[in-house]
């Protein structure tokens, strides 16, 4: 079974190539190796390299590969980079990430519901990932002081607007990617930290996330699906 896997992984990032959310070699060899059947819980590992997101328990998802391919894109990873990822879940996102940093870069990344963590720290082990990704339990909204700055932030949740600690830990020339707005849909923005620190927000695709929960997120899902009334 697992070369019929790699077989359909390629077809996708074929397809995914052809569709423009692949762009560079870096992304395209990063999706050709990690496994997501790896990723995903078995009662739905044979969708795993159908281009849609998954459930991983918990009310979360795995996100479809086309919007992790182009959320890498955008984020521009390159070897050697510090990377703060908001938003484990399954690690996936994480292993991509870790793929393109190695040998001496590294992935910091935070989930906020335990049994989750638990679940990537597994797949990111089993599938050889787990001395180039470090995972926090803990409220991604406010970044992780300890290792800040950052090449690199991206948030895999989307938030009311960029939670400013994520802003204060990039580095200057660095670059965050988030989901911005509330339940059901939101877009895609890229912040770019000039070297001389100043800020420029580019708005990218509409894209559909689940909310980020925590002190500069929403409160709780009902004030992400309430925050929709109120655009
Ligand atoms: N990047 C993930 C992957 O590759 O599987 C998919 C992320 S999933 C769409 C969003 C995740 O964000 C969920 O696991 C959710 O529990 C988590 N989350 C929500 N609010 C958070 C917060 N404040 N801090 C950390 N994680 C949070």
């Amino acid at each position: 079974m697992s070369s019929e896997y790699v077989k359909r992984r390629e077809e996708l990032v074929y397809a995914l190539k052809n569709l423009g959310y692949i762009r560079t070699s870096r992304v395209e060899r990063a999706m050709l190796k990690v496994p997501r059947e790896l990723f995903v819980p078995e009662n739905v590992r044979e969708y795993a390299y159908d281009d849609r997101p998954l459930p991983i328990g918990y009310n979360q998802t795995i996100s479809a590969p086309s919007i992790v391919a182009h959320m890498t894109e955008l984020l521009d990873p390159q070897p050697g980079d510090k990377i703060l990822e908001i938003g484990t879940g399954s690690g996936y996102q994480a292993a991509i990430l870790a793929e393109i940093v190695a040998p001496q870069g590294h992935v910091w990344s935070i989930e906020k519901i335990a049994e989750l963590a638990e679940f990537a720290r597994k797949n990111l082990e089993r599938t050889g990932y787990s001395d180039r990704v470090t995972v926090i339990v803990g409220d991604g909204s406010k970044g992780y002081e300890p290792q800040a700055p950052y090449d690199k932030i991206i948030v895999t949740a989307a938030a009311p607007r960029i939670p400013e600690p994520l802003i204060n830990q990039l580095k200057p020339g660095g670059i965050l990617v988030a989901p911005v707005g509330p339940l059901p849909l939101q877009f895609l923005f890229i912040v770019y930290k000039r070297p001389d620190g100043k800020i420029e927000i580019v708005r990218d695709l509409e894209v559909v996330f689940v909310p980020l929960i925590g002190e500069y997120g929403w409160k709780n899902e009902r004030e992400a699906i309430a925050g929709f009334w109120e655009t």
